[in-house]
This record gives structure tokens, sequence and C-alpha cells, in this order.
């Protein structure tokens, strides 16, 4: 195999091509990968016009593709989704064992309403090593990475960050039929190694922040799920939107924590107590981003922890989206001395625990901590890593 360009090590993609081959009995001409992403903090302010800090992990959907000669359609996946040959896109959205197209296809008719060019036909590989379930968004990297490799097809000029993030989110959003904001997408697209990406959500807006060498991020995956996720989390957004509202502002991430204490603490006549305690959170939790980016470039880590740990401590009094599952794992990792801090990652309700950690933290210290919480939970290794790219082109 020729590798012409090449950024990661050699033996995935020569695995990757063998797969390809096997599937379609030549090899591709595209190899692109995105990474998943962990929320790092800034809990539920994306619809809150807030900021968010996200990390893309070394953990990644790899595609292989190649133009289809018959203008076809095929899609293959190394994780046992059901093959597919379709001799057009179809119109609406596929439901079942086809559903996992949706994502390609989704991609596929956005770089179209994108008015960027398509490829007329295309065989598709998919690989991933993002442990699924555990809230690190394969889908955003599954959408990412097939969006280069399709542009790459095409022969499309490179896509800047921004607007492959913007087209992956619609593909979700439109073509998926998920609600998602531009945490995932925006994160897999800006990931750079040993740094954060801080997101203004209300532009949206792109930044980076410095990760300090010698920290890593450790996950704690109970897969508890809360039966009424989905309602819990409509319910969250409709308080918050009923505080804004009450408060007399568009967003509760207009508010300083200071004015929310003047006008609208819990306690205080202008908002019901548990509709105040979901506005504290959101305002203070805004406030946690940014002082955790400063904290980030003073390189001050401990600070960091705090501002994590805090994060969770909202979440579990006043947002009321945590568990108990998850509150005992934070409770353990809090002690631990080479843990700075420990918060709920995602949207909460189950889910996942993450850690930042120093290097001293191992993997038998993980394992203790998991033992001792009860709940069973998956341990799942992290450094911070590269945004989506073209990794290879034949
Ligand atoms: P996540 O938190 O991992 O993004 P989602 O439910 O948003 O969870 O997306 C997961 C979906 O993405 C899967 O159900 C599947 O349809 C698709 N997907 C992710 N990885 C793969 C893969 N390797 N092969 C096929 N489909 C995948
Ligand atoms: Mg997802």
């Amino acid at each position: 195999m020729a590798l012409t360009f090449l950024s990661v090590s050699n033996l995935p993609l020569l695995n990757l091509t063998a797969q390809f081959q096997q599937a379609y009995g030549y090899r591709p001409t595209v190899i692109a990968r995105a990474p998943g992403r962990v929320e790092f903090i800034g809990n539920h302010t994306d619809y809150n016009g807030g900021a968010v800090l996200g990390a893309a992990i070394d953990r990644y959907v790899t595609v292989a593709a190649a133009p289809n000669a018959m203008g076809h359609f095929r899609l293959h996946s190394t994780s046992g989704a059901k093959p597919m040959d379709l001799a057009a896109v179809p119109a609406g959205r596929l439901t079942g064992a086809d559903s996992w197209a949706n994502y390609p296809l989704g991609v596929w008719r956005s770089i179209g309403d994108f008015k960027l060019p398509q490829p007329a036909g295309f065989d598709l590989l998919v690989d991933s090593d993002l442990p699924g379930g555990a809230g690190l968004s394969s889908s955003a990297a599954l959408e990412l990475s097939t969006a280069l490799a399709f542009l790459e097809l095409a022969g499309a000029a490179p896509l800047a960050p921004e607007r492959l993030a913007a087209l992956g989110r619609h593909a979700e959003n439109d073509y998926v039929g998920v609600p998602c904001g531009i945490l995932d997408q925006g994160t897999s697209a800006f990931g750079r190694a040993g740094q954060l990406v801080h997101i203004d959500c209300r532009g949206p807006k792109f930044s980076r922040v410095p990760l300090p060498a010698g920290t890593h991020l450790w996950i704690f995956n109970t897969k508890e799920k809360h039966a009424l996720i989905d309602g819990l989390y409509a319910t969250r957004h409709r308080e918050c939107l009923s505080a804004a509202q009450t408060l007399g502002v568009a967003l509760l991430a207009d508010l300083t924590p200071a004015q929310l204490d003047k006008i609208g603490a819990p306690g205080g006549r202008a908002l019901p107590p548990k509709i105040a305690r979901r506005a504290k959170h959101i305002v203070e939790e805004h406030a946690r981003v940014h002082d955790t980016v400063e904290a980030l470039q003073r390189g001050d880590l401990a600070t960091v922890g705090r501002l994590l740990t805090a994060s969770h401590r909202s979440s579990q009094h006043l947002f009321e989206n945590s568990t108990p599952g998850l509150d005992r794992l934070v409770d353990l990792l809090e002690k631990h001395p080479a843990v700075y801090g420990a918060r709920l990652t995602g949207g909460g309700f189950g889910g996942a625990v993450m850690a930042l950690a120093g290097d001293a933290f191992t993997a038998a210290d993980a394992e203790a901590i998991a033992a001792q919480s009860g709940s069973h939970p998956e341990i799942i290794h992290l450094l911070s890593a590269d945004g989506a790219a073209v990794v290879w082109k034949g």
C-alpha cells in the first residue's frame, strides 16, 4: 500500500484497508477519522446561551471510502451494523436496523444543503474504538469523519472546522432527528492534543485553551440511565426558559451570579424555589466555565479540580440531574490525592463521571474506586487528542 500522506500510526490504517478490501474487493482512496469527546465542564449551559469546555479524546471513528463506479451508496461497519447497498439516497429517514445509515446519508445530503460537491456514489467502511453508550459522542465522530471522506471523494477544497462542525450538526438535527447542540461536533472538529475546546454556544464561537501536561481524563461509566431521561431533559429545558422569562432576560447566561443573587436567588421572591435552584445552577455553571478557562491559562490545576467538583455538587443539589451512583463516585474520587476533581459528564440522570487526574493516578486506583462505588462502572482512560482530519489519501 502506497502511503502518500500519513499522520497517524500505520497499522490501524493497514487493517482498515484490508477490511475495506474484504468488504468491497478493492482498496479505499481515502481514510478520515474524527475523535469522540468528553464534556469537561459546562452542564446544560448550551441551550441557555452559555459556554462549555469539551475535550476531544484519543478514541475515534475512522472511515475508509472510495467512489462507487455504479453511482451506488454502499455502507459497511465493523460494528456489525447492517450492511447496505442503495441505488439512490432515500428521501425519508430510515428506521430499525437501517437507521445507522441516517448518519452517513444525512451527511451526504447536508453536503448538498451546504452547496458543497457531493460524490455521485460511494463505498464506505466505518470502524470505531469509541465505546457505545458511554456518552463519548460516536455520532458526531461518525458525521465528521464521513463528511471529510465524502468531500475528499468529491474533490472539494478543505473545509474550515466551523463549517465542518455545522455540517455534522445539521446532519444530526435534520436527517437523524436528534436536536443536539454544537458541543459534540464543535469539539470533534476543533480538538487538539494538550488543549480543550471552548465553545461560546451563542455564536457559536470556538477557541482553544491549554490543558497542562501530565493530566489524564478518567471516565467511570455507570451505564445506569433514568427511564424518564428524555422527559427530565425537556423539563429542565422548560424550567430554565421559564426562569429567564420571569427574570426578564432572553437566556439565563445573560445574568452574572451577582445579578441573579439580587433578583432571583433561591429564597428570594421572584422565582419559585425549584426554578430558582435551576437558574442558580446555570448562571453559576456558566461562570465556572469562565473561571476554569482562567485557571487553565494559569496552569492552576487545583482550582480547575475544585471547579469541576463544584459543578458536580451544583448538579447534585441545585439542578438535580445527578444520581446516588454518580454522587458516590465523585465522593470517592474527590478524596484521592492524585485526582484534581470529578463531575458528572453529559446530560446527567445516570451515565458517567469524569475525573481529571495527574500521572500518579493508576488503573489500579481507578479499579479500587470502581469496586468501592458499588455501581460496577466501566473505566475508560483518555487523553486529549487532535480533531477530525483526513489521515490518508491513496
Ligand atoms: P453517542 O453518545 O455515542 O453519540 P448516539 O446515540 O448519539 O450516541 O449515537 C450512536 C449511534 O451512532 C449508533 O446508534 C449508530 O447508529 C451510530 N454509530 C456510531 N458508531 C457507529 C459505528 N461504528 N458503526 C455504525 N454506526 C455507528
Ligand atoms: Mg451522539
